[in-house]
């Protein structure tokens, strides 16, 4: 008897709502994974074999796969990811094995290309460890041991040795001959951290994030790939690259917001890596100062192990927190720094210390207004104020590219020259200590003013060997970095993150403030924080001022509980937009009104989105929120299935969001 051919489906990188059958070439027996080329219209596009083929189509119309790509096949795990992603972000499988991919240009190795790293040596230089440390090291390398699946959180203030400890459980990977991977939430990061394993390990690892030349990305992607390369350090995106043997991941800073990607496949960096863990039966290590209240919960659960480190490393005591009540002091407009920490950076200078202010807003002004009609300039694409940057010597909008000179009359009242700067950004504040200290060496480090992770090693360079005395920047300064002269810290405005719709504002507030405290008197001498604020009796503040980060968090939860929140519920905004107005809201409003009935799910809206116009896009949105016990990604997958989207509007479903825009 005949047997009919047996066709296969082919998973292409592509952002199609499926996979498609293919049927094989004569006599070829395709595994599960093997990388294939495949017609796909007018073009050969290389895909994946997903599985055995599932359309009812006649083999007539069916199309042959053209050959097989010398690569090795995608193992499963790495395909169960693929599916499980796309599942859980209501995102097409293709758009998450394109990220598997990297890209399709980096699918062809050519002929120079040479990884010729030796592999990391786990007893190169092993650090001498407090006992504290040697007994979070030791709970570490246990889980490695064990061969299987299990999340820890590593919890210890900055300064602590969380990198020393966390290493230790990768020399255990390492000597089991298998890959260890350390996520990090942001670029800026890899160059000092490459630096110590290189120390440690006696190699660099291998980096994988977007500032890599294409050379250098198709390089790593086929170390990778091919399991040459066993240590690897890169940004959210290498969680998803082919591991044929991947023992360890360590996400470093987990209660970072940049591990959440916010375009194209939106997901959370730091919880994909847990089902990355999950799926491949693999440990996992999630390693911060300030642990975020998702991953307390989960411990609080029992879900994830809790390893604390609690004293600083060498004789570092932790920073002096002192709250300055901005109200109790007299002002001009153009200055932001209240006579205590102008005599406290003073002194320290004098000293022969440095300092750092904090102040997380790039640019010289917020806002800009006129001062005879009181006429804001706001962006014409956004909901949004525009943002002067003196660097630029031009008006910013910060969420669309929208930039313009400032205007010479008011376009309201026709006034000239009477536009105001009002508020302070880091470029005003630099303006204000260079004013007031004219002798101070200083550099400002923010996002913008920055060129890459080299400039900002260069500056902490700088920095490390005191040819600067006071560091001004945003919160890119107040990751992971350790200045041993550094003794004071400044926040210019520590209520900034207190305001606007984002639940999560207390706890990332709090978060923040305790890294930024936490770079103060890493060294021998003592560190002083001072916290400029005007609601001195705010719960975050309170806090801070005690060091209770338990009773905050324990308080916070029962905020989240009462609103009906994260992490004790779940959450998900769907968001239409489109160039037309009213058609947004007609299709959120057709969305709010075919929402399932008899799920137990809370649905707030539709309502314009706080940034109610963005990038010259409408925006309507509608909040989802359900017990924990639901499967929220599938009822709202069947709920937009049926939904008919015009071309000229768009949905965005954006699962456990953290933009509130
Ligand atoms: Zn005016
Ligand atoms: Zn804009």
């Amino acid at each position: 008897m005949n047997q009919p051919p047996a066709t296969l489906r082919v998973l292409l990188p592509l952002p199609l709502a499926d996979a498609y059958d293919y049927l094989p070439l004569a006599g070829q027996k395709l595994q599960p994974g093997t990388v294939v080329d495949v017609p796909f219209g007018s073009k050969q596009m290389i895909g994946v074999v997903w599985g055995k083929g599932t359309s009812n189509l006649p083999l007539s119309k069916l199309r042959h796969i053209t050959g097989t790509v010398d690569l090795p096949p995608l193992p499963e795990t790495t395909r169960n990811f693929v599916d499980w992603v796309a599942q859980y972000t209501v995102t097409p499988p293709g758009a998450v094995l394109k990220m598997a991919f990297g890209s399709m240009r980096l699918l062809k190795p050519k002929k120079n290309d040479d990884f010729s790293c030796p592999p990391p040596k786990p007893n190169h230089h092993q650090p001498h460890l407090t006992d504290d440390q040697k007994k979070a090291a030791d709970a570490l390398v246990q889980k490695v041991r064990d061969e299987a699946y299990s999340v820890t959180l590593l919890d210890g203030v900055t300064g602590s040795g969380k990198t020393e400890v966390f290493c230790e459980a990768i020399a255990e990977c390492f000597r089991q001959g298998k890959q260890a991977l350390v996520l990090l939430p942001e670029i800026a990061m890899t160059a000092a951290l490459l630096d110590r394993f290189a120390a440690r390990f006696g190699v660099q690892p291998t980096q994988w994030h977007s500032e890599l030349t294409e050379k250098q990305r198709r390089i790593n992607w086929h170390a990778i790939m091919r399991g040459e390369s066993k240590f690897i350090l890169g940004a959210r995106s290498a969680l998803f690259l082919a591991y044929p043997n991947l023992g360890l991941i360590v996400v470093d800073e987990e209660h970072e917001a940049a591990y959440k990607q916010e375009e194209g496949v939106i997901y959370h960096g730091r919880d994909m890596a847990v089902v990355r863990a999950h799926l491949g039966n693999i440990p996992l290590v999630l390693s911060s100062a300030t642990p975020s209240l998702e991953t307390m919960f989960n411990v609080q659960q029992k879900k994830y192990d809790h390893v604390v480190l609690h004293e600083r490393f060498g004789k570092a005591a932790m920073p002096k927190i002192e709250l300055v009540d901005l109200r109790k002091y007299k002002m001009t407009a153009q200055n932001f720094i209240s006579p205590p920490l102008f005599e406290a950076l003073q002194k320290t200078i004098a000293d022969k210390q440095q300092a750092m202010l904090f102040l997380n807003r790039r640019g010289y002004a917020p806002l800009t207004l006129c001062r005879a009609c009181g006429h804001r300039l706001a962006c014409p694409n956004c909901t949004s104020w525009m943002i002067e940057h003196k660097q630029s010597g031009r008006l910013h909008c910060h969420h669309c590219n929208f930039s313009m000179r400032l205007p010479d009359k008011c376009p309201t009242c026709g006034a000239e020259g009477r536009f105001a700067a009002c508020g302070p950004g880091v470029e005003r504040v630099a303006e204000e200590m260079k004013a007031r200290m004219p002798d101070i060496r200083f550099a400002i480090m923010a996002s913008d003013t920055l060129d890459g992770p080299k400039a900002a090693q260069a500056l902490v360079n700088q920095m490390a060997n005191q040819e600067l005395d006071l560091l001004i920047g945003t919160q890119i300064m107040a990751k992971g970095y350790h200045f041993p002269r550094l003794t004071l810290v400044g926040v210019v405005d520590a209520d900034l993150g207190l305001a606007g719709g984002d639940p999560r504002a207390a706890e990332r507030t709090f978060q923040l403030l305790q890294q930024v405290s936490g770079r103060s008197g890493r060294g021998e001498d003592a560190g002083r924080v001072l916290l400029q604020t005007t609601a001195p009796d705010h719960p975050v503040m309170k806090a801070l001022l005690k060091g209770d980060r338990d009773s905050f968090m324990a308080a916070e939860l029962k905020e989240r509980e009462a609103y009906h929140l994260p992490p004790a519920w779940r959450l998900a905004s769907i968001t239409v937009s489109g160039a037309d107005k009213n058609h947004v809201i007609r299709l959120a409003e057709q969305i709010a009104a075919a929402a399932p009935q008899n799920q137990k799910l809370r649905i707030l809206g539709p309502a314009p989105a706080p940034f109610a116009m963005l990038r010259g896009r409408y925006r309507h949105r509608l909040l989802v929120q359900a017990p924990r016990n639901i499967n929220l990604s599938a009822s709202i997958r069947q709920w937009l299935g049926g939904a008919k989207i015009p071309r000229s509007l768009r949905i965005m479903v954006d699962i456990d969001p953290y933009s509130f825009l």
